[in-house]
């Protein structure tokens, strides 16, 4: 049997079945209900969703003979040929490849006439920001009077160049982009129901490299699949995605945590080895760094979506820092990722040896408790004795001074 795309085979045929979009799909099945149906929707929102997915979906509720307020049934001739693309009353098109006038005259021909099998005639207009002006006005005056029977949905990723006239004259849907938990969510339903294995690391790997889009994760997932079979792990998706393993980050922490900018040297030589580009290995840091943060300040698992021992290891590593410090490094390495991502013609390893470098020396130098004991040690002592004697009395100078004392480490100074 042919191998379906997860992205065509799971795409969902009912509001029920679509993902984070829940305020969308109340609003449109109550007009479907009340029989309030606006002649003109645009739906808008970052790539891959759901929006042609939902004007697909609204298209079958409209025309579905079943008349289910909840959901078209599928099964009715509408349904099937709206699913196969073949319904002679919706009519699908890409303003992406089709901007022009003429196509738009074409288009809205056979709109003066009523359906042919169905209650409505349907249009729907895929990026429609990118007709050109004239082929906006030709349909303006159809817009403006539709006939009965007539409904357009418009599918927009950049609503801001769609003329005002247009907006004006349409009811709009804002189209949210996924969280990866949502995503996460999705995935996890799909392998159940494709009886394939995967590990919850990996599910959040592929959620969060999709980047708020379903289809994207599901792209993500065909590739990942392609590479591991039913059984599908972090490190398979490490692997098939030239993802840099985790392990590598927890040791560059450790270098640094141990000032040893050689120790980071071999960590970056270790990633680009296994083929990681500098940026995608600097981008992954980011994030360890971010869950390495969110893990010492008290977020559970289920809200970093990683596993129970991965937030274990996290929450062991690296003692000696404290938040401001992963700040810090998180600082330093998001410049870092800018300056190697702006290709102004530096060598991104040479740059990040050298960050890295910063950071596994600049602190040590900054190490202000250090330098002072070696200069003046009896200073020093003097001061923790008169705290002892003298707590109260010297209240702020006592709170800063525990604060200092209570921050001592490695890692104090803002670089
Ligand atoms: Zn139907």
């Amino acid at each position: 049997m042919p191998y379906i795309a997860m992205a065509r085979k799971w795409r969902p045929r009912s509001f029920n079945e679509m993902t984070g979009q829940e305020h969308i799909a109340q609003t449109l099945k109550n007009a479907i209900a009340t029989g309030n149906i606006h002649h003109a929707f645009l739906f808008t929102g970052t790539r891959g969703v759901g929006k042609t997915t939902s004007a697909r979906i609204l298209a079958a509720m409209l025309n579905c003979a079943a008349k289910d307020e909840q959901k078209p049934c599928g099964e009715c001739e509408n349904c099937k040929a709206i699913a196969a693309g073949s319904s002679l009353d919706v009519s699908e098109f890409d303003a992406a490849s089709n901007s022009g006038v003429d196509e738009m005259r074409d288009l809205l021909e056979g709109t003066e006439y009523p359906p042919m099998n169905s209650k409505y005639r349907i249009l729907i207009i895929d990026e429609v920001h990118a007709l050109s002006k004239q082929a906006w006005y030709s349909m303006l005056k159809t817009l403006e009077e539709p006939p009965p029977y007539l409904v357009f949905i418009f599918a927009t990723t950049e609503v801001n160049k769609v003329l005002p006239t247009i907006l004006s004259r349409v009811l709009r849907f804002d189209f949210k982009r996924l969280s990866p938990m949502q995503i996460s969510k999705r995935l996890s339903f799909i392998c159940e129901q494709e009886s394939i294995e995967i590990e919850p690391e990996a599910l959040a790997i592929i959620s969060e490299k999709a980047d708020g889009s379903m289809r994207d994760a599901l792209t993500i997932f065909d590739e990942v699949f392609a590479y591991s079979g039913k059984t599908i792990t972090a490190q398979s998706v490490q692997n098939a995605l030239g993802i840099p393993s985790g392990a590598l980050y927890f040791e560059l922490i450790k270098a640094f945590e141990a000032h040893d900018a050689k120790g980071s040297f071999a960590v970056l030589e270790k990633a680009m080895a296994a083929g990681t580009e500098v940026q995608v290995f600097l981008s992954g840091f980011i994030k360890f760094l971010r869950n390495f943060l969110y893990a010492r300040i008290g977020l559970s698992a289920g809200q970093l979506e990683i596993s129970q021992a991965g937030l274990d290891s996290l929450k062991a590593l690296a003692p000696t820092f404290e938040e401001g410090d992963i700040l810090r490094i998180a600082k330093i390495i998001t410049e870092l990722s800018e300056k190697c991502s702006a290709r102004h013609g530096l060598n991104p390893r040479l740059l990040t040896e050298t960050e890295f470098s910063k950071i596994a020396w600049l602190d040590r130098v900054a190490n202000i408790k250090e330098a002072l004991e070696k200069i003046a040690p009896t200073a020093l002592l003097k001061e923790e004795n008169q705290k002892k004697i003298n707590p109260i009395g010297s209240a702020a100078p006592t709170a800063s001074a525990t604060s200092s004392s209570s921050t001592t480490g490695p890692f104090r100074l803002s670089l």
